[in-house]
Formats: C-alpha cells, structure tokens, sequence
C-alpha cells in the first residue's frame, strides 16, 4: 500500500479549505448530502439514454447511520459510485469537481439538479472528522475501493469489497476538545435537524434509523403501560418543495403551514405570492405579507431578507439583497439554479442574476399590495397598520428616488371621509379650482380637528389630510408632487387661495391695528418673527402658521431630535 502525496499547493489549499471556508461545522453534511444526491442524479440521467439502465426509483436514496461507541457517523448512497480512477481524480484533486464535468457533458440533457460545481465541498467532511473512509463501487464495476486519509498529509486508495454499487463513507468524528464539543454529530436529533435545515428538499431519500418509545402492547387495560423502544428507518427529508408544486395543487392552509413550519412568524399571514419565473432569469419563490409587526421590527436587531436556495438546497438564511429595506417585512424563500455561488456555498457572487430576481420581487410585492389595497381594503388597512411608517420611512429615506414604487401604497386619515385614503383618491375627488394637496400636521386627529388653520381650506369645500405620524410629513416632502399637485400645509404661511384682491383692505386694516401688533411682537419676542392680519380665520382670532419649508411641525420634531 503506497501512500500518495498531495501536491504542496493542495496541502496548504485543503488546510486553507479545512479552516475556513465554511462559518459553520455543520454545512460538512450538507456538502456530502449534496455529493451523494448528485451522484444519484448521474444514474438517473445516464438511465434517460441508455435503455440498459433501469431507474426505480425506490432503489434510489441516501442513508445516514451514526455509532456512538465507534464514534462514527456514516453516509451511503445508491448512487453512480467513483472508479479508482475517479477516486483519485475527484477526492484526491483538490477543487476537482467530476460533477461539474458531467453537468458540462450532458448540458443538453433537461433538468439541472446536479449541484457539484467546485470540488471542495467533500474536504468540509475534515472540520469533524479526523479520518475519512470512501468505500466506492461504480456502476458497471464488480470491484469496489477505499479511500482513505488522515487529512492534509495525503490519502491510500486499496481494492475493497462491496456488495452494491454506491459509496459508503465512513467520517471518524474527531474526540472533543476544551473548546470543541464534536458529539452533537453523532446525535440522532442533531443530525436530524441538520438535515431538515439545509437537505430538506434534496429530492432523493435522506433515511435514518430514529429510536422512538411506544407502549408495551401487552399491558394489561387500566394499568399504566410500560414503554418499550424501538428502532425504525425513516425518511428525513420533505423531497418535494411547496415551492415546486403547482398552485393550483395547494391551498390556503398549505402556505399557512409552510409558513409557521419555517417559523417565519407566528401570525397568520395576511397575503401569499407564489411566483415561479421562467423568463430572463429562472426562479421560483413563495413570498408572505405577515399580518402583525415582529416585535423588533422597528429596532436595530430586525434583519431583513429571504431564504434562498440554490436547486433545493439552503445557501442563506436570509439574504438581505433579494429586499429593499422599504419592503423589509416580507418573508420568505427564493428557489434559484441561475445563481454564482461563492466557493463555500454561503454567499453569492454580487451577480446580474441576483439584481435581477430582486427587481422581479420588488415589483411583484408592489403589485401585490396594490391589487390588496384594490380588492381587500380591510386586508389591506391592517397591513398598513403594521408597516405603512415602513413604507413612509422608505419614501424619506432614499429622498424619493422610490417615491414611483412606494407613493400609491401610502394612505392618510381624510377630513372628508373620516377614513384612511390613498393619493390617488384624494386627486380623484379634488375640485378642478383646487391648486393643491393640503394637508394638517398635529399629534392626534382629535387635534388636528381643532386646528383654527383648517378652517379656510374646509371652508372652501377642500379635502384635508391628517397627518398624525412624525414621518408623515417628511416624507410627502420627499414625494414632492403627486399627479403634479404639490402638497401644501394649511399652517403655511400662503395658503394658495386667500383672495388677492382685497390686499388693500388688508393694508388698511393692518395699519389700524399696527399699534396692538407691534405690542403683541414685543410681547412674543423670539417666539414669533411676526403678528400679521389673517383672512383664513373664521371662529378663531389666532393662529400660528410657518414661512418656507418647514411646517410648525417639522421644526418641532427637528428641534427634538439629538444633534
Ligand atoms: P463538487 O461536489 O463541488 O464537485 P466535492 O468536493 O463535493 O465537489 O466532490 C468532488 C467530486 O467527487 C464530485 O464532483 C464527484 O465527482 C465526486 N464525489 C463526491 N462524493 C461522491 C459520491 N457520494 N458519489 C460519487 N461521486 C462523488
Ligand atoms: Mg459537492
């Protein structure tokens, strides 16, 4: 038995690969789950064009066994199995990658599940495992081999013996340390639960032996039964994604469900967008609106983003690239074989592909909130309650530049129907002499109603917006214009409709009372720049209003924030 040196370069790679490449020890699982469904893959492509190869699929799955007491966790699978050959190019070849080259030859073939692209994800198995064992036959080959190493010095490959065709690799889990605890791979529910977070949808079998505890069958009736354990094979993982399933399979309670098993709020969740995209870009997503706000969702700790997956399997848990921050309360999962991973499989490439499904979502989210606020107005009022100050914020904080996405979702407590109202239904209904969009700023509708600056621009017949929430105001003033109206506040100083005629009468009058004005400033000082005649009160005989662009309110709030 001659043992084979890896190259200078590849000893230095594999430690590099070993030590940090992944973040996390457990993705070496998913990397060897991954291998192992590719490797079926193989057979059941091959079976497309060669009539000598039956594919049955129940012949076909994975299966993980892990021995506490030889400290070993094993992985088989039926699948196409490695030649000597192929043992020494693929696992002794550091960033080799005999999937890669199958997916390339058999481009024309449909269907591109095989994951395999890189060549490294078999060495993650060393992050646990201090020696490795491949026992590998190949289809077509009555002779099976080991490989084995130790790691970064090298590996033996000998002839061995196996009884079907497939690999069977055998992982010694490394003895723990002071800072290392290794056991948990060797725990059924650990390992159980490895599977369900990232194999979950590999679309082969992944089985285990799972120990349960079941009632004795021979108790006697009213006695309290003894429980005896047993042990049964079962399969893991869910293979088929809700995702790939046809909408018109599922039903409302099936995305509740998917919902609440990905734990991606405890709500029920107000609206679904299933989208499965076969245009410039191919991806598939199942993305909610929640019902109800997280409750850290307006503070530092709230992280946005999807999960997304790569042909079934999970990359990232939440991708924060695929949503804009003003749509930061969607949830949910995108399902792409287009992306450029990164070689760890945790990150991608900041790729077209990416930019692409984001822009696809976002306006998908938009139009679906749209078409709610259509449709299900009710639907769409509790939405609103949870994260229309999201949607405001996103108009302020990007100073418009997303006021075309986001203006026609915004609503605002109306004068006139005592009810929220969009933009758009306020220009709906605005007289043709009406100049501009008025609106009112204060703490409380109440408030606002009591407002003396209202009164001219109510009297006038004119629709008024409350604006009761700080962002409010600040974020119309972003918007700027909608449908080229400009918004005005009714405590500006030029209202846009006091008759211009009489400004002599005002003249007059002002010059009568200049003595009691100039009383009142001095009286006011460094509180008012001015005391002036006004034409837009009725019952009352003062109020404040502002000159240029601040509103009363906005300096208020501005004044209040730290410097
Ligand atoms: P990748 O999967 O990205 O190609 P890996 O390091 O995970 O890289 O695996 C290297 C190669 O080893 C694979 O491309 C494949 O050819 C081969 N291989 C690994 N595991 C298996 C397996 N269980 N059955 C058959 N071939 C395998
Ligand atoms: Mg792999």
């Amino acid at each position: 038995m001659v043992k084979q040196e890896f190259k200078a370069e590849s000893k230095r790679l594999l430690e590099m690969m070993i030590n940090s490449i992944y973040t996390q020890r457990e993705i070496f699982l998913r990397e060897l789950i991954s291998n192992a469904s590719d490797a079926i893959d193989k057979i059941y492509y091959k079976a497309l064009t060669d009539d000598s190869i039956a594919f049955n699929a129940a012949d076909y799955y994975v299966k993980i066994a892990a021995d506490k007491d030889s400290r070993t966790l094993a992985i088989y699978d039926t699948g196409i199995g490695m030649t000597q050959e192929e043992l020494e190019n693929n696992l002794g070849v550091i960033a080799k990658s005999g999937s890669l080259a199958f997916k390339k030859e058999n481009e024309s073939k449909d269907g591109h599940n095989i994951i395999g692209q890189f060549g490294v994800g078999f060495y993650a198995a060393f992050m646990v495992a201090d020696r490795v064992t491949v026992t590998s036959r190949a289809l077509g080959s009555d002779q099976a081999f080991k490989w084995e190493s130790e790691g970064a010095d090298g590996y033996t490959i000998v002839p061995a013996d196996k009884g079907s065709v497939g690999t069977e690799i055998v992982l010694h889990i490394k003895p723990n340390t002071e800072d290392d605890n290794y056991d948990e791979f060797l725990e059924e529910y650990r390992l159980r639960a490895i599977v369900k977070k990232y194999s979950d949808f590999i679309r082969y079998p992944i089985k285990m032996d799972v120990t349960g505890s079941r009632p004795k069958a021979d108790a006697a009736e009213g006695e309290q039964p003894e429980f005896e354990s047993y042990v049964e094979e079962q399969t893991i993982n869910s293979m088929v994604p809700i995702w790939r399933k046809n909408k018109n399979e599922l039903t409302d309670a099936d995305y509740e469900q998917f919902y609440h098993e990905k734990r991606y709020g405890f709500d029920k969740p107000l609206k679904h967008i299933h989208i499965s995209a076969d245009g410039a870009v191919v991806y598939r997503a199942i993305l909610y609106i929640p019902e109800s706000t997280p409750f850290d969702y307006y503070t530092k700790e709230y992280e946005k983003g999807l999960e997304l997956y790569s042909n079934g399997v999970l990359i990232m848990d939440k991708c924060g690239d695929l949503l804009p921050d003003y749509f930061s309360f969607v949830k949910g999962m995108v399902d792409s074989e287009d992306l450029s991973l990164n070689i760890s499989r945790e990150m991608l490439q900041h790729d077209r592909q990416l930019t692409l499904i984001a822009k696809n979502i976002k306006n998908k989210i938009k139009s679906t909130l749209l078409s709610l606020l259509k449709d299900e107005r009710e639907g769409y009022e509790k939405f609103y309650k949870a994260f229309g100050r999201q949607l405001k914020f996103g108009v302020y904080n990007d100073y418009g530049m997303n006021k075309d996405v986001l203006q026609d979702l915004l609503l605002f407590h109306s004068s006139k129907e005592n009810k929220l109202v969009s933009l758009d239904e306020y220009i709906s209904r605005m007289p043709e002499d009406q100049k501009f969009i008025y609106y009112a700023t204060g703490g409380s509708i109440e408030r606002i109603e009591k407002l003396p600056q209202t009164e001219l621009v109510a009297d006038k017949g004119y629709e008024i917006l409350y604006f009761t929430d700080d962002i409010d105001e600040f974020a119309i003033k972003a918007i700027m214009t909608y449908k080229e109206k400009a918004f005005k506040s009714v405590s500006s100083g030029d209202l846009g409709l006091e008759p211009d005629a009489d400004s002599d009468k005002q003249e007059a009058e002002e010059a009568g009372s200049k003595a009691l004005f100039e009383q009142m400033q001095t009286l006011l000082s460094g509180k008012v720049t001015k005391v002036k005649a006004s034409k837009r009160l009725k019952s009352h005989p003062v109020c404040l209003t502002s000159e240029g662009e601040l509103s009363i309110e906005m300096e208020k709030i501005l004044s209040a924030m730290p410097n």
